[in-house]
């Protein structure tokens, strides 16, 4: 039986994370998407990320007079 890499439990099937290739079960991941945990964790901080808006200082942009 395969083991999962990161809960180290023998299980029936094991899931390849498509990030860091590490090998995890049903409990560990999302197979769905073929990320282990840790790389879902990691894509949720990125995602979150991106719902940030940036908002540049005033006043730094301006100032072009030629
Ligand atoms: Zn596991
Ligand atoms: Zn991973």
């Amino acid at each position: 039986m395969p083991a999962c890499e990161i809960c180290e439990n023998e299980v029936d099937e094991v899931y390849t994370c498509k990030e860091c290739g590490s090998k995890f079960c049903a409990n560990c991941g999302d197979p769905e998407r073929s990320l282990c945990e840790d790389c879902l964790a990691y894509e949720e901080e990125a995602y979150g990320e991106e719902e940030y808006e940036y908002e540049p200082e005033e006043g730094e942009s301006e100032g072009w007079e030629e």
